[in-house]
């Protein structure tokens, strides 16, 4: 069973096992936030039961992204308010079913029935408070700012900012052994902005960033994923124009193969 890590007083991670699946909380006097949900109904209300377990505080919620393992759990919060980038809610209207359908079969391809049930009866919750560039949210004794760094793992991250921790979704992942995984780049990625994106992050000197994956880093590791990403998209500029091939780019690439493959692609 995972626990709340206290990052400073009032502020909390928490690492599930499922996805490695890292979450927040932070706690004011009149509201607590909560940010990101996890990827079902079930699991949100696992996660609304060990909100509890900390404060009676009614939860906010912030999304980082639309993707379903941070943003499903969130039907689980009832009519709570949740906060998103405008993008946020366009993007879980085009892809929540098609991400739905995907890791569906992939539970049950893995024989995970439950969970792929679980899956399929999750309504999905949209956000119900929207900002383009940034929000100040008063808990109650204590703000948190939510910032929209630019583009970067999709077009609509969100940032939150609670002190000198920072909350950064899946902007940095902290897989076994490195940063960024396959999982890290998909279609909706913009990884020629991406470094830009880290840039904001630092900007807000960080002690701790807390990533949507792993367990919690610090500025210098940012940094580090900041440097193997501009390094990626410079490599990508390279196979695009025609000067470098994809296998001399994989053997130059600062991650593993596969995370390089499917980020040049
Ligand atoms: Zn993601």
């Amino acid at each position: 069973m995972p626990d709340w890590s206290e990052q400073e007083p009032g502020v909390y991670s928490r690492r599930y096992a499922e996805l490695d699946l890292t979450v927040g909380l932070v706690v004011g006097s009149e509201r607590c936030l909560v940010i990101d949900t996890r990827g079902s109904r079930g699991q949100g209300e696992e996660l609304a039961a060990a909100v509890r377990e900390v404060t009676s505080a009614p939860p906010v919620i912030v999304l980082t992204h639309a993707h379903f393992d941070h943003s499903f759990g969130a039907a689980a919060f009832g009519d709570r308010p949740i906060w998103a980038h405008t993008g946020c809610r366009g993007a879980l209207a085009e892809h929540a079913e098609t991400d739905r359908r995907e890791w569906m079969d992939r539970y049950r391809a893995e024989g995970r029935h439950a969970l792929a049930d679980d899956l399929a009866a999750t309504p999905i919750a949209a956000p119900t408070r929207t900002f383009d560039r940034a929000a100040r949210l008063d808990l109650g004794g204590r703000t948190v700012e939510l910032v929209h760094p630019g583009p970067g793992h999709t077009d609509h991250d969100v940032i939150a900012v609670a002190g000198d921790v920072v909350f950064a979704g899946d902007l940095v992942e902290h897989a076994p052994g490195g940063s960024f995984t396959e999982e890290s780049f998909g279609p909706d990625t913009h990884l020629a902005a991406w470094p830009a994106a880290l840039d904001q992050v630092l900007g807000h000197r960080p002690r701790v960033v807390v990533p949507g994956h792993g367990e919690p880093v610090d500025a210098a590791f940012v940094a580090r994923a900041r440097a193997d990403l501009h390094a990626l998209a410079d490599l990508r500029t390279g196979v695009r124009a025609g000067t470098l091939t994809v296998t001399a780019a994989v053997d130059a690439a600062p991650l593993p193969p596969e995370v390089c493959r499917a980020a040049l692609s």
